[in-house]
């Protein structure tokens, strides 16, 4: 199960398949991780540079996180795609195609100005994300979402 929970200076990303947990999490940032709780990561009120520390001791690889850069990533189903935005402009998107085997994640692109900043990793971590929710089996052939899917 892959999640993503952010605030507004950071998004963490959560791959339960690798979770062990061994609570580094836990005991780093207490009033975030918070095992047994709906959602189990709560960014409210928490401390960027010790929620930044607890994660980076995470010893699965099960938690990362990157800063937000202000760029809010989207939705759109009726589109088959997520989509990223700074302010009103448009910068990035990740699509799918739906079929009976599930959802295959066919094309991811950030507008060049704006790589380095993690914002692709969002946009298939929404699909993902979004798919899993809908219980919906996740496929890609962007080999970029291939990466996201296996780390
Ligand atoms: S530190 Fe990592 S492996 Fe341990 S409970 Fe937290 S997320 Fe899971």
């Amino acid at each position: 199960m892959h999640r993503m929970y952010e605030n507004e200076d950071i998004v963490i990303f959560w791959n339960s398949d690798k979770c062990f947990h061994a609570k580094q999490c836990v005991e780093g940032s207490p009033k975030t991780f918070r095992p047994g709780q709906k959602p189990w990561i709560c960014l409210e009120g928490s401390d960027t540079k010790a929620v930044w520390q607890a994660i980076s001791k995470c010893p699965s690889g099960a938690l990362s996180c990157l800063y937000k850069h202000d760029i809010d990533v989207v939705m759109e189903p009726e589109a088959c795609r997520s989509v990223a935005f700074d302010g009103s402009k448009e910068i990035g998107e990740c699509d799918y195609i739906k079929s009976a085997k599930g959802w295959n994640i066919v094309h991811t692109g950030v507008s060049q100005e704006y790589t380095g900043k993690g914002i692709a990793k969002r946009l298939v971590y929404k699909v993902i994300e979004e798919a899993e929710r809908n219980k919906e089996n996740v496929t890609a052939s962007c080999s970029y979402a291939v990466k996201i899917l296996e780390e």
